[in-house]
């Protein structure tokens, strides 16, 4: 069992230290698990202006200096105001063990403690494939079995690729802000290995001003670049979002869309597709939103990306033997999910008829990826089960969940065929409050359409048709349909029905900023008004659903994947990831440097 919580004495003795004395900020925070060699920004804030003769740092008792090989910038006055900081830059510990940090300014002192970890000298596994199925939840992937697999008997006919996986684990999302995360934190955690607080990717939230300035923890990226590597993002977000962002971006800001597009350019990272082509162009082409005029699609291919913006380009792209980096980027905000792709034609279609989906771009990154000898890792998110949870659309999540799973299927049948050196793992970033509590039965006698809501026997089974060969039914708007609800939501018409004409706007604000239900659904036959359950104004005002604290499930295949079992937090996924590819230096250097130190 390698997550022993065997570093609680020295934090034991942090809380006493610090419990006699006004607390500095230290980053990283207490607790942290730190892979054995990986880069980070060590930051020390003191609540004053300190005199730099008083300022001891010390790491195991030693100046810090010497454990971290390099010593740190006293910034004075940090942004200009009255405070002290003691910041170092792409540090690193390559020696595994406890070390506990303890600064003190001659008045005050701090102490955390942290664990650096080692991985095995050598990998088990060749590549890595993480799928993410954002905001998917227990209720998502019941409902997605119910309408893919179907009941005999009282028992699923089949299973879903996305459970039929030898190894699993419950794991817990939360933040060092909050019991509830956002998919900027959720992803950073996977990606790095740290925790952090929401809207936050590949830094810790210190007080600095500028949302680039953060103290910043290494990601994967760059730890399987550093290997010779190859990597890849894939999904149906538009790329800058916080998933795929989390791969590659260190700032305090999700929204630092821009920044990001210059980060995934410096990162080098080999394959990278979604939608989200305005924050590539230069501010002079219409439909920019760049605020300067860098054409990053122009330097991406100067860097021999191939682009494409249609499925058919790329597919013609990795086809091609030569293409080792691809950039993909086939709609200008998210791509078109599963239901409006293959069926409705509803949401951008019209306007982007040829979007490939998230395991059509799988299969193109697979092919591109594998071409490093040096194996890959991919990270694969089917992006809008969580968008579609939010606006409170429970088709259209149900129907990315299967998306989802038609990828996983997919992988499991890429890796069969590849070696078998390929380490899968399955899991959302954080939940829903979705559940699946019945159908809705249309044959029920009168108007109300709350009392043609079945539960326990009443509710019986749905009557979609039998699902396609890829698993999705060709109609969703049946007689007898799930009943999907939503605990957390604004205020908005409950119309029991599928919505046909495109994406759910449960919610707009009016003209005093609060947050009111969208009329245009209450004229639809049976619609009743629901009160919301969140704030409605002011800066906490939600338009949409919102995510939920409860535990992830995490499933696993491959070699590797014997390290997911019982209840993890998520920073743990990063630590299955980096042993599997044994991403800390080896153990022979370890030992070198330590004798050094
Ligand atoms: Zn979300």
């Amino acid at each position: 069992m390698p997550f022993k919580p065997s570093y609680l004495l020295p934090v034991l003795c942090a809380m006493v230290v610090s419990s006699t004395a006004v607390a500095q900020s230290i980053f990283p925070v207490t607790r942290a698990d730190l892979l054995a060699g990986s880069h980070f920004d060590f930051k020390v804030e003191f609540s004053t202006v300190v005199d730099p003769a008083q300022v001891k740092v010390t790491i195991n008792g030693q100046d810090y200096s010497k454990v971290l090989g390099k010593s740190a910038e006293l910034v004075a006055r940090e942004d200009g105001k009255e405070v002290s900081s003691l910041l170092l830059r792409d540090a690193s510990i390559r020696k595994p063990g406890l070390y506990t940090v303890e600064a003190s300014d001659g008045k005050s002192r701090a102490a955390v403690a942290w664990r650096v970890y080692a991985t095995a000298a050598k990998p088990v596994a060749k590549n890595v494939i993480l799928f993410v199925g954002d905001g998917l939840s227990i209720g998502h992937r019941t409902a997605a079995r119910i309408l893919s697999k179907g009941i005999e008997g009282g028992k699923f006919t089949d299973k879903l690729a996305i459970d039929d996986m030898p190894y699993m684990a419950l794991m817990s999302t939360q933040g060092t802000d909050s019991i509830i995360t956002d998919s900027a934190n959720a992803a950073h955690a996977y990606t790095t290995g740290h925790k952090s607080c929401v809207n936050a990717l590949g830094v810790y939230c210190s007080r600095a001003a500028n949302t680039l300035d953060h103290p910043k923890v290494e990601t994967i990226t760059s730890l399987a670049k550093r290997r010779g590597m190859a990597v890849g993002a894939v999904t149906n977000s538009e790329i800058e979002d916080a998933t795929p962002a989390a791969m590659v971006a260190h700032t305090r800001r999700r929204s630092d869309f821009n920044d990001i597009v210059k980060m995934f350019y410096d990162s080098k990272i080999d394959v990278l597709m979604g939608g989200g082509s305005p924050n590539f162009l230069p501010k002079s082409t219409a439909g920019s939103k760049r605020g300067d005029d860098v054409d990053y699609i122009d330097l991406f291919k100067q860097a021999d990306y191939k682009l494409a913006i249609t499925k058919t380009e790329m597919l013609a792209a990795a086809d091609d033997v030569k293409t080792t980096k691809l950039l993909g980027l086939y709609n200008t905000g998210n791509v078109d999910g599963a239901l409006d792709l293959k069926f409705l034609k509803k949401g951008s279609v019209s306007k982007f008829p040829d979007q490939p989906d998230v395991p059509e771009e799988m299969a193109a990154a697979l092919k591109v990826l594998s071409r490093n000898k040096k194996g890959f890792v991919l990270m694969v998110e089917s992006a809008r089960i969580d968008k579609y949870s939010h606006s409170l659309d429970p088709e259209r999540a149900i129907y990315d969940t299967i998306m989802l799973d038609v990828a996983v299927k997919q992988a499991k049948e890429w890796a069969k065929a590849h070696g078998n050196n390929t380490l899968i793992l399955v899991t959302s970033d954080h939940s829903h409050a979705v559940s699946v509590v019945g159908t809705v039965n249309d044959e029920e006698p009168g108007t109300e359409m709350r009392n043609k809501v079945g539960t326990y026997a009443e509710a019986g089974f749905p009557n979609y048709p039998a699902p396609g060969a890829q698993g999705y039914p060709d109609k969703v708007d049946v007689s007898r349909r799930l009943r999907l609800t939503f605990g957390a939501y604004p205020d908005h018409y409950d119309t029991f029905r599928p919505f046909m004409d495109g994406e759910f706007v449960p919610t707009l604000r009016n003209a005093e900023g609060v947050m009111v239900a969208n009329e245009k659904y209450k004229s639809i036959p049976g619609a009743v008004l629901r009160e919301g359950n969140l704030p409605n104004k002011g800066a906490r005002g939600s338009n949409s659903g919102v995510h939920s604290g409860d535990d992830v499930v995490l499933t696993a295949k491959g070699p590797g994947a014997d390290k997911v079992h019982g209840q993890m937090e998520n920073t743990d996924l990063f630590r299955i990831m980096a042993d599997a590819l044994a991403l800390a230096p080896q153990a022979s250097s370890t030992a070198a440097k330590a004798r050094k130190q």
